[in-house]
């Protein structure tokens, strides 16, 4: 028999075999659980799953900063590496108080399966800095970027691991880390410019990257609402989170005729059954850094805010935050999770039961990677892509990765979820086919 055709012999459960604990709310043990969840439905190869089941680095540094008072802070960072089967590590760094070890793992693993479902040339990796960056000045924040950069800096690189903005980081960040690994690597000078994305488009930067997310959620209601039975004129919208992500999907979402009746993020809840002006609503979070003294909208209750009756709830801000209290409250029929993990287990299990049609993060969110690989492409080939040749790549990627979904359901009848990650686990299993497992 030759080394490729070994016979998989019979296994017992993957989390037990590699000594997992049994915690049923541990949010890295629910992303393996959905992959092995979509695993068994395509009869994925056993050692794929195990390979899957465990990142392939995890990196961890503690790097000292000066601070404006003139004392140095010690600071924790993480990378986490998750699987370079299809191409570089992929994936964004946050800046969080709560940042720790399972929540990278878990965001690395799912920017593995995002990349595979969008089919974009990358693996997963996510990484993360436990800081709250509001409380430091700019000059703080840069020196903080730039220890960073240089803690991690032998372990990414442009064809290695690319990072990219995700919570509580921006464009200057990407700015800062992009000159401070220029400045040092041995990578040929501007070369080195891809070894993040997310930049400003003077240096770099892509046209439509930072709308990209809340564009893809956009791209990817207008694919599937229809077939759900939702038209897109006068649907009725909550969003959960108004930065980035569903600051521009709801002002997205507005212009092709939603009505955005119900906003929350972390100063307060807001409702008007006549429509939220997400613009406007766009301008005062930009003077005031939240939602918080709006004056066209009514404040509310966060149970209210859950209860409020739309078709669509978009959580966009961070994960775990839908509980099984909170899923319980809601009033939709469908949650497009704009947010990387938005419920937790129990909040997920009580979704499912109550019938609630879920589009999952790895497809509904994948339009920030997708645009974020445009920007890679455009820097290795020293090219500038047009707004409307992006937005065109843009919405042909995320068309493409729910009509893929949607036939996996189909054909396995089951959640989206796992529709989505079967998807994503055929295409990455098939590459581990065909290249083996090394020696
Ligand atoms: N942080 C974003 C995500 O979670 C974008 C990652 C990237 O552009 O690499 O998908």
């Amino acid at each position: 028999m030759s080394a490729t055709m070994t016979t998989e012999l019979p296994r017992g459960s993957v989390t037990d075999e590699l000594g997992f604990p049994s915690d049923p709310d541990n949010l890295y043990l629910q992303t393996v659980n959905t992959m092995l969840e979509a695993a068994e439905a395509i009869n994925l190869k056993h050692r794929t799953r195990i390979i899957l089941a465990q990142p392939k680095n995890e990196i961890m540094v503690h790097f000292p900063v000066l601070m404006d008072d003139g004392h140095h802070k010690l600071f924790k960072g993480y990378r986490i590496q998750h699987n370079n089967a299809l191409g570089p590590y992929k994936g964004g760094f946050r800046y969080h108080e709560d940042v720790h070890l399972d929540d990278v793992k878990s965001l690395a693993f799912l920017m593995t399966m995002k990349c595979a479902l969008v089919r974009i040339p990358f693996g997963g990796g996510k990484g993360g800095v436990k800081v709250n960056p509001r409380e430091l000045s700019p000059g703080e924040l840069q020196r903080v970027t730039r220890r960073y950069c240089s803690a991690i800096m032998d372990q990414i690189g442009p064809d290695v691991d690319i990072p990219a903005p995700d919570v509580g980081t921006n464009a200057q960040i990407m700015a800062w880390f992009a000159d401070t690994y220029m400045m040092s690597s041995k990578h040929q000078h501007h070369d080195a410019l891809r070894v993040v994305t997310g930049k400003p488009v003077e240096f770099g930067g892509s046209a439509g990257r930072e709308k990209a997310t809340g564009q893809g959620v956009a791209d990817v209601l207008a694919e599937m609402l229809p077939g759900i039975g939702i038209p897109l004129e006068g649907m009725k919208v909550s969003l959960l989170g108004f930065g980035n992500v569903n600051g521009w999907g709801g002002r997205i979402l507005q212009d092709m005729g939603a009505k955005i009746i119900a906003v929350g993020d972390h100063t307060g809840f807001l409702r008007n059954d006549n429509g939220i002006d997400c613009h406007k609503l766009f301008d005062h979070n930009m003077k005031t850094g939240g939602i918080k003294g709006y004056a066209e909208a009514d404040v509310i209750s966060e149970e209210d805010f859950y209860r409020t009756k739309v078709d669509v709830f978009i959580p966009g801000a961070l994960e775990q935050m839908i509980k099984a209290k909170q899923a319980d409250w809601l009033d939709c029929k469908v949650m497009a999770e704009a947010a990387n993990a938005p419920c937790d287990p129990s909040g997920d299990r009580r979704c499912q039961e109550r019938g609630i049609e879920v589009i999952p993060a790895i497809l509904a969110n994948a339009g920030g990677v997708t645009v974020s690989y445009f920007e890679w492409v455009q820097n290795k080939n020293a090219v500038t892509w047009s707004a409307e040749q992006v937005d065109r790549e843009l919405n042909r990627h995320m068309v493409v990765a729910a009509q893929r979904t949607l036939n996996t359901r189909a054909r396995l009848n089951c959640s989206l979820r796992t529709a989505a990650f079967a998807t994503a686990l055929e295409h990455i299993g098939s590459v581990y086919k065909v290249r083996g497992i090394f020696p």
